[in-house]
């Protein structure tokens, strides 16, 4: 009998398909990651208008012990699904704050860190208090922790959200919509929301000089932006040509390979260094 469940057994991952057995495979690896600190946080500037860095965006990578750096791509869905993103997310935001003080305390002046936050996090109820909890811990001034949120999560429950914004804001912390345009967010509930700043998705970037309708979705954002009194940053910035037609129109903040790619903190300090 046990001969027969085990056949039976051989028989069901014989004909699990590759891909199955590669997601299973993954899934058990990223439980181990967490375990065992596999996890590092690159860094991504976010320029003024003056040219100056105003602050980075955190933004993860898994770097196995044994192989090749894994994007997030690759494992945040995945860490969503299984919900291990509450976990991870909660060392991306210590990890970020800490990175911060020392920048603080290495006598760097105040600047943005911005934390991608994922829809089960945002909505656990522990959520608030987690982020309470970490910035208390860490030192790490309120007022510099931005968090980027996106249209989707905030329109799953909308009160629910604008709750959790509320509490968010009453801690100090600054809020952000990452991929701004993607999503289904109204004008209405735009306004009702406490955010600082609207991130302008890097889809719409890549189309400047190319699409008419990409450019003119930009115009619309930054002059939406403004009238609601938001800060306004493009994502995704590769050229001099999409620079120029973000600052043409107004556009607040870039972010992009054109300034600096995603760099460990080491190697952000040695660029910022040669930038002053
Ligand atoms: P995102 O939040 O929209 O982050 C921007 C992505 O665009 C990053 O990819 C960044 O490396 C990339 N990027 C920056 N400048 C340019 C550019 O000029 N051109 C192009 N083509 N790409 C640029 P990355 O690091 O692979 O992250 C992908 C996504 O994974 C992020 O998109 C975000 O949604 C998610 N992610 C990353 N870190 C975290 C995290 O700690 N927590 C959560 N929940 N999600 C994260
Ligand atoms: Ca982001
Ligand atoms: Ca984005
Ligand atoms: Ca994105």
């Amino acid at each position: 009998r046990a001969k027969q469940a085990r056949n039976a057994y051989h028989f069901h991952t014989e004909a699990m398909s590759q891909g199955m057995r590669e997601q299973l495979l993954l899934e058990n690896r990223l439980r181990q990651a967490l375990d065992g600190e596999e996890f590092v946080l690159h860094y991504q500037p976010l320029i003024g208008a003056d040219g100056q860095m105003a602050g980075c965006e955190a933004l993860v990578r898994w770097q196995p012990a044994d192989g090749p750096m894994v994007p997030p791509g690759q494992f945040i869905p995945l860490a969503e699904e299984l919900g291990l993103i509450v976990p991870l997310g909660g060392w991306v935001l210590a990890e970020a704050c800490r990175q911060g003080r020392i920048w603080l305390d290495a006598g760097q002046p105040p600047r943005v860190m911005a934390v991608n936050i994922s829809a089960r996090q945002f909505q656990h109820p522990d959520f608030v208090n987690t982020v309470r909890a970490t910035l208390a811990a860490s030192g790490f001034p309120p007022a510099c922790l931005e968090l980027e949120l996106t249209e989707s999560m905030l329109m799953e429950q909308v009160e629910q959200s604008i709750d959790t914004m509320c509490a968010l804001k009453a801690l100090g912390a600054r809020l952000s919509i990452d991929d701004f345009g993607t999503g289904y967010s109204s004008l209405a509930y735009l306004k009702r929301f406490p955010i600082d700043k609207l991130k302008i998705d890097q889809s719409f970037v890549r189309g400047i000089g190319l699409e008419r309708s990409d450019g003119e979705i930009i115009t619309t954002i930054i002059a939406m932006a403004r009238a609601l009194g938001l800060q306004v940053l493009a994502e995704g910035v590769e050229t001099a040509e999409q620079q120029a037609f973000l600052q043409q129109h107004g556009c607040q903040y870039y972010q992009g390979y054109l300034f600096c790619r995603p760099q460990p903190a080491p190697a952000l300090e040695v660029w910022l260094a040669k930038r002053i």
